[in-house]
């Protein structure tokens, strides 16, 4: 599947591992997108605020400093609109009742591959 073209697209990858996080950013550059990156909850809620622009979250669950439940949840209060897609390495379905509840559009299931990312992506994108 060719990578759909985003280009100019503001995305925000939040991910404490950092190998997990090159590679989501690997993946994503093919597509255009404009790549911010953050390692915590709390980092995620900062860049989030200086960057109205941003359409889309893909957000870690298991996060230092705040968990990525916790994080949308306060992203959501000022963001009403934009797309957090959560990413887990959980299947547990009380997880995913967590997620959806806690404000998250969908979520992806690791280990999370590239054309996996790239189509639910796309889909919440014009
Ligand atoms: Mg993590």
């Amino acid at each position: 599947m060719d990578a759909k073209n985003l280009t100019g697209i503001k995305i925000l990858i939040v991910e404490d591992d950092l190998s997990s996080r090159l590679y989501l950013n690997k993946i994503m550059e093919k597509t255009g997108a404009v790549l911010l990156n953050a390692g915590d909850g709390l980092q995620a809620i900062e860049i989030s605020r200086q960057n109205p622009d941003i359409a889309l979250i893909l957000m870690d669950i298991q996060l230092p400093l705040m968990d990525g439940y916790t994080s949308a949840k306060k992203i959501r209060e000022f963001r009403d609109k934009i797309v957090i897609i959560a990413q887990t390495a959980y299947g547990l379905s009380g997880d995913m009742e967590n997620i959806l509840a806690s404000g998250f559009d969908d979520y992806l299931i690791k280990p999370i591959y590239s054309w996996q990312l790239i189509e639910k992506i796309s889909a919440f994108l014009p």
